[in-house]
C-alpha cells in the first residue's frame, strides 16, 4: 500500500502517440495565430473576434464533447493539453475557451436530450459561445449562499438576481445560471434547493450590468449579470430541480483540471524565458547562469514545474481511467500548479532583473495571470478542504461533511 492510493501503479501517467500529436497542432497554432497578437490583446484588454471565430472553427470549445454532440471526442488529457499549449502562449485564450466548457460539462452530465442539441451541439462545434453564472458578489466559495431566487409561474420559473465574476458573459449566447428554488430543510443542509437553470442571451429582464476591471488574463473579461424577472421554461432545468448544487461541484470537479493545467503552461513558458536569459544575460564578465544563486532559482524552478506537470497529467489519467480519486488528485494538482507558477514567475522576475517588469518584457503579465487561477474554479484554501475531505473519504470511507 503507497497511502493513500493501493500501489504505484495508481500513480501510472498514461498518454497515447495521439496525445502528442495533438499538442504539436494546439502548439503551432497558438505560434502562429495567437502569439503575434498577444501585445495588441494586452494592451487593448480586447480579444480580436476573428480570431476567436477562428479558434471556436478549429474545434477547440468541443474538446472532451462527444462527436454526436457536435464537439471532437478526446479526454481530459486532451483538455490539459490544450490548456497548457495555450496558456504557454495567452493565458487568457484558456479562460477565454475553458467557460465553454462550464457550460457544456452541466449539459453533458446532467442535460436532457433536447438540451445537448440546441444548446451543447452548437457551442462544441464554435458557432455559440457561453458562460456559467454561480458566482454573486456575496457568496462565491460558500455556493449554497447564493441570493438569486426563481419561483415557478404558471409553466415557468421567473429569475431574480444579480450575478458577479461572470467569466466571457459580455459574449455569451448561452448561460447556466445557478438560482435558489426552495428554501433549505435546515441549516445543515444548506446546499438543498438550488437549480440550474439555461438563460439566453436576450431574455427579457437578462442584462450585462457592468463590466469589472481585474488585474490579469487581459483579453477575458467577467461581468455582472442582472435578472429581473427573467422567464424560462420549465424545460431550462438542467438536472434535476433541487439539485443544483451537485450539477455545480460536478461541474467544477471536472473544470478545475483545466485552470491547473493553465497554471503549468504559465509555468512553462515563464521557465523557459528565464533558461534563455540567464544563458545570454552577462553580468560581471559572466553568463547569469554561471552565477550559482541563478543556477539555485533555474533549478528550483524545474523541480516545481515537473512536480506540476506530474500531478496535471496523474489527474487528467485518473479522470480519463473514471477513477473517482480523481477529485483528491485534481484539488491536489490545481493548488500545487497554480501556486508553483506563481513561484516560478516571482523568480523569474528576480532573474530577469529591471527588465522583469517591464511590460514589453512579456514576463510579469503571467505573474498577474497566475494570481487569478489561484482564485477561481474553488480558491485553493478551499482545494484544500476538499483535498481532506476526500482524503478521508476515500480511506475511511466517511464523509466529514454529512458525519
Ligand atoms: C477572473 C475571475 C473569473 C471568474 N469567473 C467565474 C465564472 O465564470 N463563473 C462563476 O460563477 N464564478 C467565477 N468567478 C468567481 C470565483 O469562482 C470566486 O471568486 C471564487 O470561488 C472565490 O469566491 P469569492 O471571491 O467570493 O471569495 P470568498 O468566498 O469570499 O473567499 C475569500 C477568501 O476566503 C477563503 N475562504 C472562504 N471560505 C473558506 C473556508 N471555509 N475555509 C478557508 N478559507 C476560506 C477563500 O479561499 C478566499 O481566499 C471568477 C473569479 C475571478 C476572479
Amino acid at each position: 500500500m503507497v497511502f493513500p492510493f493501493k500501489s504505484l501503479s495508481d500513480y501510472e501517467i498514461r498518454t497515447r502517440p495521439e496525445h502528442e500529436a495533438f499538442r504539436n497542432f494546439v502548439r503551432e497554432f497558438m505560434e502562429k495565430e495567437v502569439a503575434p497578437l498577444v501585445t495588441r490583446i494586452e494592451e487593448r484588454n480586447e480579444f480580436p473576434m476573428e480570431l476567436l471565430d477562428k479558434v471556436g472553427a478549429q474545434g477547440f470549445q468541443g474538446i472532451g464533447v462527444p462527436q454526436e454532440y457536435g464537439g471532437q471526442g478526446g479526454d481530459q488529457t486532451s483538455v490539459v493539453i490544450f490548456s497548457e499549449e495555450t496558456s504557454r502562449v495567452c493565458p487568457a485564450l484558456v479562460t477565454l475557451v475553458g467557460v465553454n466548457g462550464l457550460f457544456t460539462t452541466p449539459l453533458q452530465l446532467f442535460g436532457t436530450e433536447e438540451q445537448k442539441r440546441r444548446y451543447l451541439a452548437p457551442v462544441a462545434r464554435g458557432e455559440k459561445r457561453s458562460a456559467h453564472a454561480t458566482t454573486e458578489a456575496v457568496a462565491g466559495s460558500d455556493v449554497a449562499g447564493i441570493q438569486t431566487r426563481a419561483e415557478k409561474a404558471g409553466g415557468e420559473w421567473r429569475i431574480n438576481g444579480r450575478k458577479a465574476f461572470i467569466s466571457g458573459g459580455d459574449l455569451a449566447d448561452f448561460f447556466v445560471v445557478l438560482a435558489r428554488t426552495a428554501p433549505p430543510p435546515g441549516p445543515k443542509e444548506r446546499w438543498k434547493g438550488l437549480t440550474m437553470f439555461v438563460v439566453e442571451k436576450g431574455a427579457k429582464g437578462f442584462s450585462v450590468a457592468r463590466h469589472m476591471e481585474k488585474m490579469g488574463l487581459r483579453g477575458s473579461h467577467i461581468v455582472e449579470l442582472q435578472l429581473d424577472d427573467v422567464s424560462v421554461p420549465e424545460e431550462s432545468v438542467v438536472g434535476k430541480e433541487g439539485d443544483g448544487f451537485k450539477v455545480a461541484m460536478e461541474t467544477f470537479d471536472h473544470g478545475r483540471i483545466g485552470v491547473a493545467a493553465q497554471a503549468l503552461g504559465i509555468a512553462q513558458v515563464v521557465f523557459e524565458k528565464s533558461l534563455n536569459y540567464a544563458m545570454q544575460r552577462t553580468t560581471f564578465g559572466r553568463p547569469l547562469i554561471q552565477h550559482q544563486m541563478i543556477d539555485s532559482y533555474l533549478a528550483d524552478m524545474l523541480i516545481r514545474l515537473t512536480g506540476a506537470r506530474h500531478l496535471v497529467y496523474w489527474a487528467a489519467s485518473l479522470a480519463d481511467a473514471g477513477r473517482t480519486e480523481y477529485q483528491l488528485a485534481a484539488s491536489m494538482a490545481k493548488a500545487s500548479a497554480t501556486e508553483s507558477a506563481e513561484w516560478i514567475a516571482e523568480k523569474a522576475i528576480n532573474i530577469f532583473g529591471g527588465a522583469g517588469v517591464i511590460v514589453e518584457t512579456q514576463v510579469e503579465r503571467f505573474l498577474r495571470d497566475v494570481e487569478i487561477t489561484k482564485v477561481y474554479e474553488g480558491a485553493n484554501e478551499i482545494q484544500r478542504l476538499v483535498i481532506i475531505r476526500q482524503l478521508i473519504k476515500q480511506t475511511l470511507g466517511v464523509d466529514v461533511l454529512q458525519a
